[in-house]
């Protein structure tokens, strides 16, 4: 029997918010353990949130990039589960009344498909905190920083059949929600995490099989390794007249296997209640529409420009807007009177070149834009030519002046016709003997007389 794949997701993404949900602790990452806490993010009773504004807006900015219909009135409800991240023995999240609702994205695979998906919801929720299990000790450490760390959580349909557009999906919301400076999107810091929920069924039918979902998943790769184990299992499940289990399942990165978690809780499982320690959220419609508004440009935008109004090829316009930065960076480059396919090899090329050899992300190019534009510009007028141009590229990368360089360093061809004659007639004069044996046809002697003019010209 031939048998396919459905998979919906639920990505789980930490907004760039400088304070938490519910209360003004730090939500930065990296601080030392339990640094970032108060009583509420401890869970200690009779503690009452109070709503983050910053966090709602960067909530709407993501739903109306992902086209999603943004609801005016939502609320939020309590979601019980027992974990020891979670002293409050409940989880704030929204959902009877969701922030927003029925959006798509559009993203294309390795293979060059242009795939939809539907999202059927994005709420706002809080984190829990962090354990730590030293295997060493046999004890289990907790860190409460992440505990109420405000959360977008994306629900898709179960619109995906292959771990690639799992991975394309995640890299094009990687990409709107980075843009749009919601997210960081830090897979390794847990920035962005994502739960999959797989079922097979014959090829043809229209039923949805049992499905499964698989927490832990911490990279790109762990995901396309993952969908691909965890569709061969239920294959062979179902081949040899067994069922598949609903429940969670934990990828274990190192065995490349999924192993059973828990049986899967269903709604009830949850107590979802109303909270009642907060209001519904009520938003102005004018706020949202300014929010529509503001969007930036976006990636898919950016390349259908680069390519209609610059010239650049697919390939040139994908890598240039590979960041919001790399994108403004070029922008710039452009704006300060570089030809555009100039500024795309250059950065390309030496930029990234110098990126990758320092470890730096193109947030961190110290050499201004119109540092790189005088030194295109100084090709284009053949002051210097190309190799002397990345010599000067790479001395100022770091800072300096590209003219000041190139004057400071006597980088400058003599393009002065007059002056290259007067010292080519000079030099000739000087060498009878070679100009001889070149008449001769003795190759040599050019080099030689070559190396005088250019001495002489400096
Ligand atoms: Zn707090």
């Amino acid at each position: 029997m031939k048998w396919e794949t459905v998979i919906g997701l639920e990505t789980h993404v930490e907004l760039a918010t400088q304070n938490k949900l519910f209360c003004t602790c730090s939500a930065a990452f990296g601080a030392a353990p339990n640094q970032n806490c108060c009583a509420l993010c401890l869970g200690v009773p009779g503690v009452r949130p109070v709503l983050n504004e910053k966090a709602v807006e960067l909530a709407v900015r993501g739903a109306l990039a992902l086209g999603c219909r943004v609801e005016t009135v939502s609320a939020f409800d309590r979601k019980h589960y027992s974990s020891p991240d979670l002293p409050r023995g409940y989880q704030i999240t929204q959902f009877y009344r969701p922030l927003a609702r029925d959006g798509t994205v559009r993203f294309a695979p390795e293979d060059g498909r242009e795939c939809v998906v539907r999202i059927a919801q994005l709420h706002l929720e809080d984190d829990a905190g962090r354990q730590f299990h030293d295997r060493e000790s046999g004890c289990t450490r907790i860190d409460f920083n992440r505990s109420g760390v405000p959360l977008i959580e994306i629900v898709t349909q179960p619109d995906f059949s292959t771990g690639d557009e799992v991975v394309a999906y995640l890299e094009q919301l990687k990409s709107i929600l980075t843009y749009l400076g919601v997210s960081d999107c830090k897979l390794q810091e847990g920035s962005l995490r994502c739960d999959v929920n797989l079922s097979v069924r014959p090829v043809g039918s229209t039923q949805l099989g049992t499905r499964t979902e698989m927490k832990n998943l911490g990279s790109f790769r762990a995901i396309r390794k993952a969908v691909a184990f965890e569709r061969g299992r239920q294959i062979r499940l179902l081949e040899s007249g067994a069922q598949v289990v609903q429940e969670t399942r934990r990828w274990d990165e190192d065995a490349e296997q999924s192993l059973p978690m828990r049986t899967k809780e269903d709604a009830r499982d949850y107590r979802y209640c109303p909270e009642p320690d907060l209001p519904e959220l009520v938003l102005d419609e004018a706020w949202v529409e300014r929010l529509r508004r503001e969007q930036p440009e976006l990636a898919a935008q950016k390349q259908v420009r680069y390519a209609a109004q610059m010239g650049l090829s697919p390939y040139e316009a994908e890598t240039l807007t590979q960041t919001r930065e790399l994108a403004e960076y070029f922008e710039q480059t452009v704006a300060c009177g570089a030809p555009p396919k100039q500024a795309a090899a250059w950065i390309m090329g030496q930029v990234l070149r110098q990126l990758s050899q320092r470890g730096l992300t193109a947030g961190q190019i110290t050499l201004p834009p119109v540092g790189l534009a005088r030194i295109i510009a100084m090709v284009e007028q053949g002051r210097v030519n190309r190799n002397t141009a990345v010599e000067v590229f790479d001395a100022v990368f770091e800072g300096g002046d590209p003219e000041q360089y190139v004057a400071d360093h006597a980088l400058e061809q003599v393009s002065d016709a007059d002056a290259v004659c007067a010292a080519v007639e000079q030099v000739l004069q000087q060498h009878p003997q070679a100009v001889r044996e070149l008449r001769e046809g003795k190759e040599k002697a050019f080099g030689f007389l070559m190396g005088q003019a250019m001495r002489a010209l400096g």
